[in-house]
């Protein structure tokens, strides 16, 4: 029996020795080097006791050792389990639980406070650092640098990924290994990877984006990475020339647009910038094709789905859209009362069907129930509508919609109106509670460097490009809004904070 996941990603460029991992130090780790740590790492978790299975939990910084462990679980049969770098321990300790994880890999400095939550659910625990060594990579480096691959079937769980906790506690994704598959090829080939592919990776690698995205598209591809262990402005510019292409979040080209020395030139030898996990502006969209002459692809995807929607490669990119259903996957647009289709143009929750919807939440059947229906679609949380040349456009989520005076506001219609007033960078419009109208919407805007805001006249000119009832009841500006990891504005901070306002 075979190993698909496996198989197709890793196994068949075992021995090869073309370039995998470009690293800034500028050695290069071949796809045979790659593979022999990771069958090392194999053997030393199997001897740890763990089955095909089994959970292994981990909290490292990124760098060559980690990826490696991704192949190392998948080649072993085991569900990877990565967490953001940036969970403190009560964080930890409630996805080591919910997990049951069999083995912990930590950084050194947090293997003291992370001991005894190991000792409660029995997990082996070990380190790795961001150079690679810790306990670890010292019982890796005594093992046979060949492991035989662990049978399993392609709706076996291969991961178990946690959501990024935008709208609340973080909920396991169970990923097969076919939901894993079948998206990184339907990418692949949408995209035009090929083996002559080098892409700037500078995403973390405990979230689909940068893990299943970039990671396994290139795999499949057969090409290589520039692997950078964060996103670092000065590195991608120094690599740009030798790449090709490049995921980021908005943030990444909102940062590449601030800086003098990124231009066409620069940029010459790339083909392609992609951008996802959180709305592009359309402003920076603009901004960005002026300058290098490149028209930046956005899709759509989430932890539990892979990725659903992409704008073309050939055909037209549309700002402000999310483009059009993948090959495979069915996308519809419900009435969140009745589930029922509505008509194109209009706007609903946004559910998906296909092979790369997931198996469902981790040991909570009820709100698998509830979210994931019989059919197969997967109710989405996010709402959107269908254009008439079928561009999927997402107005934002179920959870930020305001519901004022019995009217439906969607904050980003309004944000789009915000962020084109005078001195306005950007906007978060959210619902506050409010005595009369259940709830009235706040603008909270941030001000462009060199620019003042001036809220009065902003106001006015609100009240002739939107309806009365979708006004905010109140503007104010703030440093920055707050952002998760990925880049996501966190709504649930500020509709917290400003409860009482
Ligand atoms: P949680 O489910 O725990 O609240 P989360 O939904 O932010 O967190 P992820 O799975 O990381 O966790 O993110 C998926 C969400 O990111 C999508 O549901 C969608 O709201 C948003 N998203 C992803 N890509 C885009 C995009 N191109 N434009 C707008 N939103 C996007
Ligand atoms: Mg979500």
């Amino acid at each position: 029996m075979a190993n698909p996941l496996f198989d197709r990603l890793f196994g068949r460029h075992i021995g090869k020795t073309t370039p995998f991992l470009h690293l800034l130090d500028g050695r290069t780790v071949s796809h045979s080097e790659f593979l022999d740590m990771a069958a090392q790492m194999a053997n030393a978790i199997v001897a740890q006791g763990l089955r095909p299975g089994d959970r292994v939990a981990a909290q490292i910084d990124k760098s060559p050792e980690a990826l490696a462990l991704y192949a190392a679980c998948v080649q072993a049969g085991l569900v990877f389990l990565p967490l953001n770098t940036a969970y403190q321990v009560e964080e930890l300790t409630y996805f080591f639980e919910d997990s049951a994880c069999s083995l912990i890999l930590c950084r050194p400095q947090n293997k003291e406070e992370l001991e005894p939550v190991a000792g409660r659910i029995g997990a082996a625990l070990m380190t790795l650092d961001a150079s690679g060594a810790g306990s670890f990579a010292d019982a890796a480096k005594g093992q046979k640098s060949t492991f035989e691959t662990a049978p399993r079937h392609g709706d076996d769980l291969a991961a178990l990924l946690y959501t990024s906790g935008t709208t609340g506690r973080s909920k396991g994704a169970m990923l097969s290994q076919n939901n894993l598959l079948s998206n990184a090829e339907v990418l692949a080939e949408l995209w035009e990877f090929t083996s002559d592919d080098i892409l700037l990776h500078a995403l973390p690698i405990f979230h689909t984006h940068g893990l299943f995205v970039a990671v396994n598209v290139t795999l499949i591809a057969g090409g290589s990475m520039v692997f950078m262990p964060k996103l670092d402005i000065d590195s991608l510019i120094e690599w740009m020339p030798r790449a090709t292409t490049l995921m980021g979040v908005p943030t990444f080209y909102t940062r590449l647009l601030a800086e003098p020395r990124f231009d066409s030139d620069l940029a010459s030898n790339m083909r392609l910038f992609i951008s996802g996990s959180a709305p592009l502006l359309a402003d920076t969209h603009v901004q960005f094709e002026e300058r290098t002459g490149h028209r930046i692809l956005e899709r759509y995807g989430m932890t539990e789905t892979n990725m659903n929607t992409s704008n073309p490669y050939d055909g037209e990119r549309r700002a402000g859209t999310v483009g059009k259903p993948l090959p495979s996957v069915e996308l519809k647009i419900t009435d969140a009362a009745t589930g029922e289709t509505v008509p194109d143009g209009e706007i609903g929750q946004i559910e998906v069907r296909g092979p790369n919807v997931f198996l469902g939440y981790w040991r909570m059947p009820e709100k698998t129930a509830a979210e994931l229906r019989a059919d197969g679609f997967f109710i989405t949380g996010d709402l959107g509508k269908i254009d008439d040349d079928g561009y999927v456009h997402i107005v934002g989520r179920n959870k930020d919609l305001i519901i004022s005076g019995g009217y439906n506001i969607y904050p980003k219609e309004i944000e789009m109106v915000l962020d084109e007033q005078e001195g306005v960078l950007e906007s978060a419009v959210i619902g506050v509670p409010h005595a009369d109208l259940g709830e009235a919407g706040l603008g909270v805007l941030v001000q462009k460097s060199g620019h003042t805001i001036d809220i009065a006249s902003i106001s006015e000119k609100l009240t002739t490009s939107l309806a009365r009832f979708k006004l905010p009841k109140k503007l104010i500006v703030v440093d920055e809004l707050p952002r998760n990891a990925m880049g996501k504005v966190q709504k649930n901070l500020l509709r917290e904070k400003y409860r009482r306002i």
